[in-house]
């Protein structure tokens, strides 16, 4: 089963979430998509036993048969290739889909290796939780290809909890797509709710199954409540404001390592996105 974590715009809590899921979940895998920024390792200080570049496909020109006639600038819908009157510029915004080269009428398009950064694997404080991540090399602008080969390492049989980059761009799309079930995170204030409006829209219109945890929750702000309410969205958690789990968190300690009572609720998230799953599976195949 694949969970994705979610959430608008950074800093609401995600990784957090995500890990926190991960140990209380188990046998579980974390896999840490945010590729711009991993940074589930520092909660969860895994031992990495296994490390791989990944690479992309890039556009090189045989200009001793390119006749300029501007076929791949058509097919590309990412603009990463404009053929001018004496040249063929590739742009890093490539996504190494391969359509230029396949369509060119004068094979005059190969596909070179580039490297874009690496996964790492391995465990987190027991081999009950496996460890996932990926890194895009400084200076890399597309994620989602990298993100992608990522996601192929999801483990069959074991509950994947996919971090997702934060934001609604195609980083979020690539990691969130073919999710079973993707969590919202947000928090209490005017950002939170605008920003979870964005995502929500995104989710629904990839036909995901999705359920909110507010983080840093303040009943003082309503308008999350009121907002999940008229749209008939589940708020799987409300997770109010503590010195004591924020100082964790400064610590680098994952909460419900700490806190049982914690790993408790966690659970309960997950049973209630279990129960929700078989619930739709069960009218799907009626
Ligand atoms: S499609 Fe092929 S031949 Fe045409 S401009 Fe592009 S590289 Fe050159
Ligand atoms: S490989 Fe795909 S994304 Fe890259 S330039 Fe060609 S068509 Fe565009």
């Amino acid at each position: 089963m694949n969970i994705s974590i979610a959430s608008g715009k950074g800093g609401t809590g995600k990784t957090t979430v995500a890990v926190n899921l991960a140990l209380s979940v188990q046998p579980s895998v974390y896999i840490d998509c945010d590729v711009e920024e991993p940074n589930g390792h520092i909660l969860l200080k895994p031992i990495i036993t296994e490390q791989k570049y990944v690479m992309k496909k890039l556009p090189s020109i045989d200009f001793n048969r390119c006749s300029y006639c501007g076929k791949c600038t058509d097919i590309c819908e990412f603009n990463a290739i404009i053929a001018l009157k004496n040249d063929v510029l590739v742009f890093e915004m490539c996504h190494g889909c391969g359509l230029c080269s396949y369509f060119c009428p004068e094979k005059a398009i190969e596909e070179i290796n580039k490297n874009i950064g690496e996964i790492r694997s391995g465990y987190a404080k027991s081999e009950l939780t496996m460890f996932i991540e990926g890194e895009l090399n400084i200076g890399e602008m597309a994620a989602a290809p990298l993100i992608k080969q990522v996601r192929k390492e999801a483990v069959p049989g074991r509950i994947n909890f996919i971090d997702a980059p934060p934001g609604t761009s195609c980083s979020m799309v690539a990691a969130v797509k073919d999710s079973d079930y993707c969590i919202l995170v947000t928090e209490s204030t005017p950002f939170g709710l605008n920003d979870l409006k964005l995502a929500v829209d995104v989710i629904r219109s990839m036909g995901i199954s999705f359920g909110v945890i507010i983080n840093k929750y303040d009943d003082s702000f309503a308008d999350i409540d009121k907002y999940c309410s008229d749209q008939k969205i589940t708020i799987l958690l409300k997770l109010p404001f503590e010195r004591k789990i924020a100082e964790c968190y400064s610590y680098g300690i994952p909460p419900v390592c700490k806190f049982p009572e914690l790993k408790e609720k966690f659970r309960d998230v997950f049973y209630k996105i279990q129960s929700s799953f078989l619930m739709k599976e069960v009218l799907l195949n009626r």
